[in-house]
């Protein structure tokens, strides 16, 4: 549904904009036009600056959320967006609905808000950030229970041992990493390398499994005591590719998740992906795919994305072609925008893991964002069942540069702005409630 049909008092600015603000503002025709609103709206039609806001104002804000993304959107490399962190304290105080939604991962959601904190400079027991982040594996907590406790999980990410862990806090009871699985048995992989540094924390396989090498690969008389996989998480970007790529491999061309055994199914041309992956073998699941991350260094870094691509040459040249067949999560995979959604719309940043029973509908969701291929790329396809509408707002303080060759982004948002603290003037403003990026900013609370 168009902006100018839902905002509370429709504004005379906005109402050339419909077109503009909405989810479908792909086109350049429309992408123009919202650029060119935000630099038209300057005209205040009422203002905060004063003092409180009005109860029109509060209803209208009670109504919409914000999704902000955490790199490149609250700070630019090591430094805090000026501003932000006043910003951030300003909505929580009109209470606003907010999440964090990031694609990194690797630690519990309560070490990211402590880390987050720290850098914005606001303390710890401030009540802004705690219980509203949302990483890239952190969907996984709503798995159905029965998964989570039946099932047997392979974990792996840049430290495998902090995602055990956070895992099994999540409710995964049976976590195993790459790293158990070679002291199970090293005949796995026989390099040692990484035994003493990387892969020096193990735990005994779950239930007294083994990893047995004295079965015949193809046999379906399987032991019971022969360690099955039900699921492979792959929760951020790993640091041993080599036996990551190797141990999921087994997995895949196993039979049902047996590690040692093979799949008579692989390669059947009767079947469908000529019969790889056919024959109950554990989902992989992707938390990101980020091809690439900025870190100090001036060139881009491999994120999950990369290591993704690598397994995928290895599969196409070890099964003549094959797909391989995978899950994602992380933006701009459209489960993370629904557990987004979803926690928005029950927002209870008191409880633990933000989410309570009540619900309160929303009219309108910002996602602002930095990097066009996800933030802005996920919200722009996000389509919830509610009718809720997610707006991009693109902010020039990440990984998207406006250069000769590309002057707009592949993915284009509702609107671009210079940083976060505009994003969200300009967010109120199309909500017909006038703020400046000065009030926003300033340590005012009212
Ligand atoms: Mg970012």
């Amino acid at each position: 549904m168009p902006v100018s049909q839902l905002v509370t008092r429709p504004w005379p600015t906005l109402n050339g904009f419909s077109a503009s603000a909405t989810r479908a503002s792909t086109d350049r025709r429309r992408f123009h036009a919202a650029t060119l609103l935000h630099e038209k709206v300057n005209s205040p039609s009422r203002s905060l600056q004063q003092g409180p806001v009005d109860d029109a104002s509060r209803k209208a804000l009670s109504e919409i959320a914000f999704a902000f993304d955490i790199d490149g959107v609250l700070y630019q490399g090591q430094r805090a967006i000026p501003g932000a962190k006043e910003m951030l304290r300003k909505i929580r105080s009109h209470d606003i609905r907010y999440v964090f939604l990031t694609n990194g991962g690797g630690s519990h959601e309560d070490a990211k808000y402590k880390s987050l904190s720290k850098r914005l400079g606001l303390s710890e027991d401030e009540d802004v950030i705690r219980n509203r982040v949302i990483l890239s594996h952190t969907p996984m907590r709503g798995w159905d229970e029965n998964v989570k406790k039946q099932g047997t999980v392979l974990i792996t990410g840049s430290h495998p041992e902090i995602a055990r862990r956070v895992a099994n806090e999540y409710g995964f009871a049976r976590a195993v990493t790459p790293a158990d699985i070679i002291e199970a048995n090293d005949k796995v992989y026989p390099f040692d390398n990484l035994r003493e540094s990387l892969h020096k924390e193990s735990r005994p396989l779950p239930d007294g499994k083994i990893v047995s090498n004295t079965i015949d690969p193809y046999s379906k008389d399987v032991p019971a005591n022969a360690l099955k996989i039900d699921q492979i998480l792959v929760w951020n970007d790993p640091r041993d590719w080599s036996l990551d790529i190797q141990v999921i491999h087994d997995l895949l061309i196993s039979h049902r998740g047996y590690l040692g055994t093979i799949s008579d199914k692989n390669g059947n041309a009767l079947l469908p992906n000529n019969g790889w992956q056919q024959d109950g073998q554990p989902q992989l699941w992707i938390s990101n795919l980020d091809l690439l991350w900025k870190t100090e260094y001036p060139v881009n870094r491999f994120g999950t994305g990369a290591f993704v691509e690598a397994l995928k040459g290895v599969w196409a040249a070890s099964t003549g072609g094959a797909e391989l067949q995978f899950s994602a999560l992380g933006k701009p995979s459209q489960h993370t925008y629904e557990y987004a959604h979803d926690r928005l719309l029950h927002h209870a940043p008191e409880e633990p893991h933000g989410k309570g029973q009540k619900k309160r509908a929303l009219k309108r969701v910002y996602m602002i964002g930095d990097n066009p291929e996800s933030d802005i790329r996920g919200a722009n396809e996000f389509a919830p069942a509610d009718g809720t509408e997610w707006i991009s707002i693109l902010v020039k303080t990440g990984v998207w540069k406006e250069t000769a060759a590309e002057r707009e982004p592949r993915y284009k948002p509702t609107v671009i702005v210079d940083d976060v603290v505009e994003a969200i003037a300009w967010a109120m403003r199309n909500e017909g409630v006038d703020v400046t990026r000065e009030w926003l900013a300033s340590e005012d609370w009212v």
